[in-house]
């Protein structure tokens, strides 16, 4: 027989066996992960930003990026005369008394080149950032091409009447679109950033 006080005893080394095993602590230090990343939104709208500094249009600089449902990027593009079309054989002006010494009968819209750079076997279901809303012609290359979704910045042209068509026809066709709202004004690159982050981070070996 037990005394009270042994089976008391008795019990609590059961319950300690009973206990959950302590997790282990990590090794290393958890929660350091940053919180100032870019989000997917800010960081494919800034790839079609930063596509727009290729063009050399001198009034109006617009870059796409399409991306597909895994987020990947399918295809870029910025707004400028079809290949083999020289720079300097061509008129960038917006204004002339006879419309072909304008950009406009030649030009090729940020989504139709990205829409045709595409490395993948179709843009079907993707989504297309691009910082103005499309116009009438793009509107139809993004529904005949089978893009789902328009992510865009700035609607300033929406009464004008291909802007009007625009939406009408994205609006029929079920292509969504949504205005790219950001938290952030700005995206700096800074290219000295690297040999910053060498300096400061980089182990006794150089690794970072
Ligand atoms: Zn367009």
């Amino acid at each position: 027989m037990l005394t009270g006080e042994e089976a008391t005893d008795e019990l609590q080394q059961q319950e300690a066996k009973l206990e959950p095993q302590a997790v282990p602590a990590p090794t290393w230090a958890v929660g350091g992960a940053r919180k100032d990343y870019l989000h997917w939104d800010d960081y494919f709208m800034s790839v079609a930003f930063l596509s727009a500094m290729r063009s050399k249009d001198p009034s109006t600089q617009v870059g796409a990026c399409i991306v597909n449902p895994d987020k990947r990027i399918v295809g870029i593009g910025y707004n400028g005369f079809p290949a083999g079309c020289s720079d300097e054989r061509l008129p960038w002006a917006r204004a002339a008394p006879n419309e072909l010494d304008t950009k406009y009968p030649y030009v090729c819209h940020a989504e139709m080149n990205a829409i045709l750079n595409k490395n993948a076997a179709d843009v079907r279901g993707c989504t297309i950032y691009v910082a103005l809303f499309p116009c009438a012609d793009c509107a139809k290359l993004i529904i005949q091409s089978g893009i789902a979704h328009v992510v865009y910045v700035s609607d300033k042209y929406r009464d004008a009447p291909a802007f009007v068509a625009s939406r009408r026809m994205l609006d029929l066709a079920g292509v969504r679109c949504r205005r790219h709202v950001s938290a952030r004004r700005r995206v700096t690159i800074d290219f000295g950033a690297a040999d910053a982050a060498t300096a400061e981070e980089a182990g006794t070996d150089g690794t970072l």
